[in-house]
């Protein structure tokens, strides 16, 4: 399955992605199959495979050639995001979200942190390839009303940040946080006017692990995509100092940055599952043998991977589309952010379906290794909104008027 039409620095890239991921990663998850089960988080992946992503250039896309990073051309940026977060998701979806959550608030900070923030992070981030961030807007009282948004005071964020002393005082928590266990910098989101909407009265923070106040309380043991490690972060009177703010009360409608690309690239990892989905299977059907003839030639199983195929294409047309939409700064590009995240989390959940059913007995043996597919695809259909809320917004950026409206108090 081939992209056309690729610049050859996008060429270059996906080769050496690809080379990475059948060289290194894939022998790596079959002969460690145990490791993601391993109830140590810092153990399961070995520092090597994030050194390995770092010699090969694709650690810190995002990050401006002035701090050390790898720039993309600004044309095809977010196409040529999708493309390596798809290759590396062939390989592992939890090793390509933890990269992937690395350029994108790379993004956000290189159009929103104050100059001298970005020269010290992004030097922290391009030294050190264990380095990660994390985005926390998720709460225990639950994400989907900031998703939509529910404009209205009492959908608000819990977490709360009071200005005080030259800095600002924050308390609250945040859940289910990609690489939240791990990483060493932090973008929260927090309530700062409580008689308004939460459009306009959320704000954005810088948040180092080390600061006072700040306490990671856990690691989520997730069905797939176990090799990144999702938590949870406590803020107790945690004190900022003013320039560690990035957003004033409007951080909701400013972070447009990391979400258009973000859904793109949750698109693109979805899909990778599925071409790994579809070359395991694709392989097994050809070389296992029942009533005497190997597995293709009984036409129910053909009829199977031929869905297969319709399938992961279908998604990834609508990436292209979607990818390029935001490259271009298109006025469908949201609608059609929305769209491509929910259809690949369906799409790709019936390819993973396919994948364990023609593997029978084998697709459900963790050893053999099939069934790590529908655990990876599971996720996506939780991630960055669920199906119905990203149905919702889909709509909302079709009919702001009417299906836009009808949340909070009547006009
Ligand atoms: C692996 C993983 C990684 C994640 N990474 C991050 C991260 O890095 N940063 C971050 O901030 N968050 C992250 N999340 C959180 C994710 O965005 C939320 O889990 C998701 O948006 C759903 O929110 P919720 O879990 O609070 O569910 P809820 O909002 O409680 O929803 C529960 C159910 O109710 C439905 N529902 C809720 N409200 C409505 C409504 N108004 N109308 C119709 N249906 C509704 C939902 O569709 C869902 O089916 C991650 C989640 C996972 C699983």
């Amino acid at each position: 399955m081939t992209y056309r039409n690729l610049s050859e620095e996008q060429r270059m890239m996906r080769e050496s992605c690809r080379g990475f991921v059948d060289d290194v990663i894939t022998p790596f998850i079959r002969q460690n199959w145990q490791r993601e089960w391993s109830m140590t988080p810092e153990d399961r992946l070995p520092k090597e495979i994030l050194e390995g992503a770092d010699k090969i250039g694709i650690r810190t896309l995002g990050v401006p050639e002035e701090f050390g990073g790898i720039e993309l051309d600004p044309k095809s940026e977010i196409r040529t995001f999708a493309l390596i977060s798809e290759e590396i998701a062939r390989g592992d979806s939890g090793l390509a979200d933890k990269l992937v959550q690395n350029w994108k608030v790379s993004v956000l900070l290189r159009n929103l942190a104050p100059r001298h923030l970005q020269e010290k992070w992004f030097k922290r981030l391009v030294e050190d390839p264990q380095f990660l961030l994390a985005h926390c807007l998720t709460e225990p009282r639950g994400a989907s009303d900031r998703w939509l948004p529910y404009n209205v005071p009492e959908a608000a964020m819990q977490t709360r940040a009071v200005r005080k002393n030259g800095g600002w005082v924050i308390n609250g928590r945040k859940q289910f946080i990609s690489n939240g266990y791990d990483a060493g910098l932090y973008v929260v989101y927090a309530n700062t006017n409580t008689k308004v909407g939460m459009l306009q009265g959320t704000s954005s923070f810088l948040a180092p692990r080390t600061t006072p106040g700040l306490t990671v309380a856990r690691c989520n043991e997730t069905l797939g995509c176990r090799f990144m490690n999702n938590g949870e972060i406590v803020f107790e009177d945690m004190f900022l100092p003013d320039d560690h703010l990035l957003v004033e009360d409007t951080a909701l409608a400013k972070a447009g940055v990391y979400f258009r690309p973000g859904k793109i690239i949750q698109g693109a990892k979805n899909l990778g599952v599925g071409v790994r989905a579809f070359e395991l299977t694709a392989d097994y059907v050809q070389n296992y043998v029942q009533g005497g003839r190997i597995l293709i030639k009984h036409q129910a199983v053909a009829v199977r991977l031929a869905d297969m195929a319709t399938r992961i294409e279908a998604v990834r047309a609508l990436l292209e589309r979607a990818a390029q939409a935001v490259d271009e700064n298109a006025p469908e590009a949201d609608m059609l952010t929305n769209m491509v995240k929910m259809f690949a989390s369906e799409e790709i959940m019936k390819v993973a379906q396919n994948a364990v059913e023609l593997h029978g007995g084998n697709g459900i043996m963790l050893d053999f290794g099939v069934e790590k597919v529908l655990r990876d695809a599971a996720v996506f259909m939780h991630m960055d909104a669920t199906v119905d809320i990203s149905r919702f917004k889909i709509v909302k950026a079709m009919f702001p008027d009417t299906a836009g409206k009808y949340a909070g108090p009547e006009a």
